[in-house]
């Protein structure tokens, strides 16, 4: 199946008992026991699994080419499993521009619990060949990055990592449907689910997605029932629901986005645009081979630093100052500053979360907001 039909299916069926075409949401924490004893249906309490959630990861994991995936209550979440299923010891290979919550998680939480990580720019292959240590157990990938669109060689990488006997993750959170990591050799991919699958900015999620249920992965899944951070039964509902409109989305976000990053490539208050679809990105070409379309996601620098940039957002009319990314309606963000110090951001850099509106409108708004 193609992937708009396998967005609209997967993970969905019709209600054996009510014949209900959309899925109903089962809220029920427990499930009944046969007379036996056994739980011939499959459910016994809904942190350990239910319905909805099962749905949710078939259908993602269905999406994204995987043998099973693991649903979390945050997209930080799913990421957190994953680094607990490494050991005390275990090396981690992490990108420099990955998104800061995760560094964050790798540096305030997980070096304290003995993981040993390494912050390198991945779009280096030297690099990363150089960083490799006998105890590397993971590669974190991010592309294309956040905030400055950097694009990593999934493929090249993996080849790297995998020579080293180490597992390589990539978060997919920027390019769903676009990017297929499964095919580039990635034996993990995370979502977070808010962001596009929900699509709506109304649901918080993540899930993690292994190419093969192997041990690794059975242990990410003890940690989802074990430890207790997941999602509930409506915010799986709302991310499955959200996913059957996802690839229509991903292309009306990426030709508005096109659109936008041209007239900003050519504005005079514009210093400089990070859109990997632009001839001029560095990394252009690796994204030209590894994705179908560049993203709903870009970024620019406004000539005249931090204040020329807090202008800008402080005039627009239809783009909503606000974090986070992938809903339908289009946002705008000082980066920096809602990272604070130690940000890799540039002062005059804005970042864009292209959404559904026309883009003329979102054009003219920037222009306005320009001046
Ligand atoms: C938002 C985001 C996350 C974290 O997800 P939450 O759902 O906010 O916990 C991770 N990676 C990327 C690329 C993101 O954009």
């Amino acid at each position: 199946m193609k992937i708009e039909t396998l967005a609209v299916h997967a993970g969905h069926a019709i209600d054996p008992a009510t014949g209900a075409v959309s899925t109903p949401i089962h809220l029920s924490t427990t499930f009944e026991r046969d007379i036996e004893g056994t739980y011939s249906r499959g459910f016994m309490y809904t942190r350990n699994n239910n319905p909805n959630r099962q749905a949710l990861e078939q259908g993602v994991s269905a999406l994204e080419g995987g043998a099973a995936a693991a649903a979390f209550g945050s997209g930080t979440g799913a990421t957190m499993a994953i680094f607990q299923a490494l050991a005390p010891g275990d090396h981690v290979l992490a990108h420099i521009d990955a998104y800061y919550g995760t560094s964050r998680l790798l540096r305030e939480i997980f070096l304290r619990w003995g993981l040993e990580a390494d912050f390198i720019d991945m779009s280096n292959l030297a690099e990363v060949k150089k960083a490799l240590r006998p105890k590397t157990k993971l590669a974190w990938i991010e592309t294309p990055s956040n905030p400055l669109l950097k694009v990593v060689d999934l493929a090249a990488v993996a080849r790297i990592v995998h020579e080293a006997g180490a597992l390589c993750v990539c978060d997919n959170t920027w390019a769903p449907v676009l990017q297929r990591p499964f095919d580039l050799d990635a034996d993990l991919i995370v979502h977070s689910t808010t962001k596009y699958f929900g699509g709506h900015c109304d649901v918080a999620g993540g899930i993690v997605i292994a190419k093969i249920d192997n041990e690794f992965f059975q242990r990410i899944r003890s940690i989802q029932y074990s430890g207790g951070a997941v999602p509930s039964p409506f915010d799986c509902w709302l991310i499955l629901r959200g996913m059957r409109t996802l690839p229509w989305r991903m292309r009306a976000h990426c030709e508005n986005a096109a659109k936008v990053a041209d007239f900003l490539a050519q504005h005079r208050q514009v210093e400089r645009v990070h859109y990997p679809g632009l001839p001029s990105h560095p990394g252009h070409e690796i994204a030209q081979k590894q994705m179908s379309m560049y993203g709903g996601m870009l970024s620019f620098e406004a000539k005249g630093g931090r204040d020329a940039a807090m202008n800008v957002a402080a005039k627009t009319k239809i783009f909503i100052r606000a974090t986070s990314l992938g809903g339908v309606e289009s946002l705008i963000e000082h980066r920096a500053s809602i990272e604070g110090p130690g940000t890799t951001s540039p002062e005059g850099l804005l970042r864009l979360s292209i959404g559904l509106e026309n883009a003329d409108d979102l054009i003219e708004d920037l222009d306005q907001a320009l001046g």
